[in-house]
């Protein structure tokens, strides 16, 4: 092996990065498997969504339009927006590293929430910068904690709300008592990849705080409640200044045209859109209720997932659930990668997965009873 300092090594930082760990897929040995690990619909796509994706088979040949003006045509005219206030990007998973790129510099700070969402510290990092973490109380947002996390080197503060792997969520009144607690200069990033499913008379994804704000910014997916996880199309709102600046950095064609299509189809299917929400809201106080029933506590989720708490006894730990589960085609989310080791992250699913979950848990906590001594 030749010394290390006699080949290519990446900028100070990157190799401190704990690479992404996706939810799993698969479970050795099993039939049917009901995925269930990383928040994607039950549902599908909109049938018009998977129509665009067929016809644009046509033309692959062609580069796609770099600015994905269809896609953000049908973005602002679904939610009353000005079209040049939005850019897309592969994911909203791009969108927030080039926000960190664009904001975020060696010595610079990137403030999160504890149970905060994965990639922030990823894309923080990769920008050179370090991610300094604010505790929260009950698994929700505390934002005396994040303002107080806030120094003179932050550039950015990312808040998933409502938040992923907690599903809980801070009302507007708190999110903009967190901007008016902020310096002009930093950057608030509201990751609103949930707000299609919450149901809450007290929160706002915060278009009307970007609109009225020159530091705020808001990213959207097309991944969770429109079930296009696959094509990698996420959104953002902001100031035009902000916009700008990640025009300049993204990749020319970060948006492929299947994407662009089928896209913008989706967002415009109200019918598909309001059938999801219907199933999530039917199945998720189900789930809650029916999981809670068993004695194991549910962190109340306004998303399309659950936090679900195990004891640290031995037979009835998360590990211990999470391999019982997958024995029987039940893939979950653990959360080591959150700190969260005695707690799986279950996505809402079928019908027929939901029950499978609550006879497969019933069976595993009566079965995993420690033996009498
Ligand atoms: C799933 C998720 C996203 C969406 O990521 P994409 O790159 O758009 O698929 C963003 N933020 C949070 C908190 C999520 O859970």
């Amino acid at each position: 092996m030749p010394a290390a300092s006699s080949r290519p090594q990446p900028r100070p930082g990157v190799l401190d990065i704990e690479a992404y760990v996706p939810g799993k897929s698969t479970a050795e040995g099993v039939e049917k498997i009901y995925k269930l690990s990383s928040n994607e619909t039950p549902l599908g796509p909109s049938p018009k969504a998977v129509e665009a994706f067929k016809a644009a088979v046509e033309g692959l040949e062609f580069y796609p339009d770099g600015l994905s003006t269809k896609l953000r045509e049908a973005i602002a005219a679904k939610h009353g927006l000005d079209a040049d206030h939005l850019i897309c990007g592969s994911g909203s998973d791009e969108l927030l590293s080039l926000l960190a790129n664009a904001y975020i510099g060696p010595g610079d700070e990137g403030v999160m929430s504890e149970y905060g969402f994965v990639v922030y510290p990823i894309a923080i990092r990769a920008a050179g910068g370090k991610p300094v973490i604010a505790k929260e109380r009950d698994f929700q947002t505390d934002v005396d904690a994040l303002l107080k996390a806030v120094t003179p080197r932050t550039k950015v503060v990312f808040l998933a709300n409502p938040n992923n792997p907690t599903g809980t969520y801070i009302p507007f009144s708190e999110v903009k008592r967190l901007h008016a607690g902020l310096p002009a200069h930093v950057l608030l990033v509201l990751d609103a990849a949930y707000a299609e499913y919450v149901r809450r008379n007290d929160y706002a994804s915060g278009l009307e705080l970007v609109s009225t704000s020159e530091n705020v910014v808001m990213t959207r997916t097309f991944s969770k409640i429109f079930g296009l996880a696959n094509l990698r199309i996420g959104w953002l709102y902001g100031p035009a200044h902000v916009v700008d600046a990640l025009n300049r950095i993204r990749s020319a064609f970060n948006v492929n045209g299947a994407a662009i299509a089928a896209g913008a189809a989706a967002i415009a299917d109200d019918a598909h859109i309001a059938a999801a929400l219907a199933h999530n809201d039917r199945w998720l106080a189900w789930l809650t209720s029916k999981i809670s029933a068993l004695g194991l506590s549910v962190t109340p989720s306004v998303g399309n997932f659950l936090l679900i708490h195990f004891p640290t006894e031995r037979g009835k730990t998360a590990r211990e659930a999470d391999a019982y589960l997958a024995r029987h085609g039940l893939i979950l989310r653990s959360l080591g990668a959150y700190n969260l080791p005695n707690a799986l992250r279950l996505t809402i699913g079928s019908e027929e997965a939901n029950r499978k979950v609550v006879s497969t848990l019933e069976s595993f906590l009566s079965g995993a009873a420690p033996a009498r001594g």
